[in-house]
């Protein structure tokens, strides 16, 4: 008995980091899974890998939303479950930061998730699941990544309201906030065929022992882990929350 069976879920962003891990995980828990992305070369392949169906989904444009929305209820007959994962990150000082820069990654990180949440919710079963995935830096700022902490701020909003209207037809809102995850976006080196990965991760480990409690990075498995609670049955109760995991960073500083 897998934690999904019978169900359908949308991931966008999937083609690779948490995302990717998302798709793997609730396939492997019996779901039918959509991936989507604007990465269709590497979409494509892991559906093909994982017995997915893969979409091209631009989730700032609200065209792919509708054909998405239509392709996967086409396809399944329904939809029970959201994972507004897909994600940009830029870095710049807010005093330095080009309108054309803030509005791109409002695009992407927060219109992304509202389109999400509107498109698919008219369609999404009663009892049916939205994670969005914020940030560390929806809870907390943090110097260089004004833009993106604004858009993750907001989907904490979101997701509450979300919450609040949906909850009549049983459907839960919730939003992951994880700190440093050792995927593209905090880690480029695994984009990159003639760098050393497994070094950079190392590196990154080393980097983050001085600010995590924990001691390294975080793995996107480990947030696989938590989308898989907040869409599976097991987290039947919880709705409107932000969920932080990020070995500790939050909790605060220590001085010894
Ligand atoms: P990633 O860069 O590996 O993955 C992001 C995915 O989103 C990619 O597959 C990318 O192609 C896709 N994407 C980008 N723009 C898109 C668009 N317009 N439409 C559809 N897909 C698009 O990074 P990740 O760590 O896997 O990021 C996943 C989510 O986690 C993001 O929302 C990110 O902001 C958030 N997050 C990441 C970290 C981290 O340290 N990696 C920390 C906190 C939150």
């Amino acid at each position: 008995m897998g934690k999904l069976d019978g169900r359908v879920v949308l991931v966008t962003g999937a083609a690779r980091g948490q995302g990717e891990q998302e798709a793997r995980l609730f396939r492997e828990e019996g779901a039918e899974v959509v991936v989507g992305d604007v990465l269709d070369e590497q979409g494509k392949a892991l559906a093909e890998e994982i017995g997915a169906l893969y979409i091209h989904l631009d989730v700032s444009q609200e065209s792919d939303w509708r054909r998405a929305a239509q392709a996967v209820v086409e396809e399944y007959g329904r939809v029970d479950g959201l994972v507004n994962n897909a994600g940009i990150l830029r870095f710049n000082s807010l005093l330095d930061t080009p309108l054309d820069e803030f509005m791109q990654i409002v695009n992407v990180n927060q219109v992304g998730c509202f389109l999400g949440i509107r498109t698919v919710a008219p369609v999404l079963s009663d009892g049916g699941t939205i994670v969005n995935t914020a940030s560390y830096t929806g809870v907390t700022g943090m110097a260089g990544v004004g833009a993106y902490a604004a858009s993750k701020h907001a989907i904490l909003g979101l997701t509450r309201v979300a919450a609040l209207e949906l909850a009549p037809r049983g459907i839960r809102v919730n939003a992951m906030c994880p700190g440093a995850v050792d995927t593209a976006m905090s880690n480029p080196a695994v984009l990159d065929p003639s760098a050393d990965g497994e070094e950079a991760s190392r590196g990154l480990d080393r980097f983050y022992r001085k600010v995590v409690p924990l001691g390294r990075i975080g793995r996107p498995e480990e947030v696989a882990a938590l989308a898989l609670f907040l869409t599976s049955a097991d987290s039947s109760y919880i709705t409107g929350q932000p969920f932080v995991i990020d070995g500790g960073w939050l909790a605060g500083v220590s001085v010894i």
